[in-house]
């Protein structure tokens, strides 16, 4: 109800009640409805919705009350669907479906038919009110946002990052966006891609900070001290190790990440397993499964596609070698990794990162 107040926050409607089972939104005269559509189709834990009316206890009004709706659809064949919830009604469900549909039939000619009608009346007996409704909006399911604890998700401005963190947040999880930058070495885009998707990802969870972490010191240490090779291993452990700081900080409780089994070069699983090793959060790769195109389709249709296509360049394309480690072995990096002074660098790209909260 929170989550519906806040996605609504500028919207004139009415009241919100919790029902059983149910919420119910009272709209005004004002209440725009295509907005407060678009609006409940972006909030978790809503698997669907319906624009009903409300009828009078009784079945005469049931019937009129579904008639006039029934009115405003272009329809040749129709079935009443009759959810009783309060069983103090005096008819049963299948007694309703019958009483209505005859009334229907009689006053518009069209006929029953129970598979694939052109129209669906729903009428639905609750023990407060009578709801009356010709459709069921999907909303996108999931759990409420906040339900669940805190995530830190690392948000690059490519494709995948925003599609991972989506996934995550829908299962009520709360994300604190951290994103690596190599200012000066690469231009603001993707500081402001970066920026423009945790604005619209914001619109499931109505306030979010992102942390922007200048990584260029720690690039260059690694650059000139470790084989071309190891790099990237090298850059996302170090990675890891800021982002759980962050965590520990914002009291989260994983990482996600927009890693995907065998996408690019460096995701083997000997690499994650080489990256994940340098903290104890779990990591949670929503898309390790998926192929690029069930990615990009989902990237659409979210909204973060249009964003994550415009030209930037990653921090990690401006130092990537050109042949990078397939098969991580454990103990070369480790090795490689101690002869580095990474810990101060760390603490000191820690001191100069900055955060910037977004609001819906
Ligand atoms: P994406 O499409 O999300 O950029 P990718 O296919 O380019 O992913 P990689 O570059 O290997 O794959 O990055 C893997 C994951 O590491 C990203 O999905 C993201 O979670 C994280 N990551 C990579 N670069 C950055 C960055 N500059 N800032 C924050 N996280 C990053
Ligand atoms: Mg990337």
């Amino acid at each position: 109800m929170t989550n519906i107040t806040r996605a609504l926050k500028d919207v004139p409607c009415g009241k919100l009640e919790r029902l059983s089972g149910r919420m119910m939104l009272a709209l005004t005269s004002e209440s725009p409805i295509d907005v407060i559509r678009e609006r409940l189709s972006t909030v978790f834990g809503i698997a669907n919705f319906s624009e009903a009316v409300v009828a009078k206890r009784n079945i005469e009004a049931i019937r009129e009350t579904t008639w006039a709706l029934a009115q405003k659809a272009d329809f040749e064949s129709f079935k009443i669907v009759t959810k009783r919830g309060d069983k103090t009604f005096p008819l049963n469900s299948d007694q309703i479906n019958r009483d209505v549909g005859k009334h229907i039939q009689t006053l518009s000619g069209a006929r029953v038919l129970m598979d694939n009608p052109d129209l669906i009346c729903f009428i639905e007996i609750a023990p407060q009110r009578i709801f009356i409704y010709a459709e069921k909006i999907p909303a996108p399911g999931g759990l409420p946002v906040g339900s669940n604890e805190r995530a830190v998700s690392l948000l690059s401005s490519g494709i995948d990052s925003p599609v991972a963190s989506y996934k995550i947040m829908k299962r009520g999880v709360k994300l604190t966006y951290v994103h690596f930058h190599s200012q000066p070495y690469t231009n603001r885009n993707s500081q402001r891609n970066t920026e423009d998707l945790v604005r619209l990802l914001t619109r499931h969870q109505y306030v979010s900070d992102l942390y922007l972490v200048p990584f260029v010191e720690i690039q260059r240490h690694i650059m000139t001290r470790a084989p071309a090779s190891y790099r990237v291993i090298l850059y996302r452990r170090a990675m890891l190790r800021i982002a759980e700081a962050i965590a520990q900080k914002v009291d989260a409780h994983a990482l996600v990440t927009g890693e995907n089994v065998g996408q690019v070069a460096s995701q083997t699983l000997s690499n994650m397993r080489a990256i994940e090793e340098v903290t104890p959060l779990p990591i949670l790769r929503p898309l390790s499964g998926d192929n690029k195109e069930e990615i990009i389709n989902e990237a659409r249709r979210i909204g973060t596609y249009q964003i994550s296509i415009e030209p930037y360049e990653d921090c990690c394309s401006v130092f990537v070698p050109k042949h990078p480690e397939t098969r991580a072995n454990l103990e070369k990096v480790r090795e490689i990794e101690s002869a580095l002074d990474l810990a101060p660098l760390i603490i000191q790209t820690l001191e100069q990162t900055k955060r910037k909260t977004f609001k819906f």
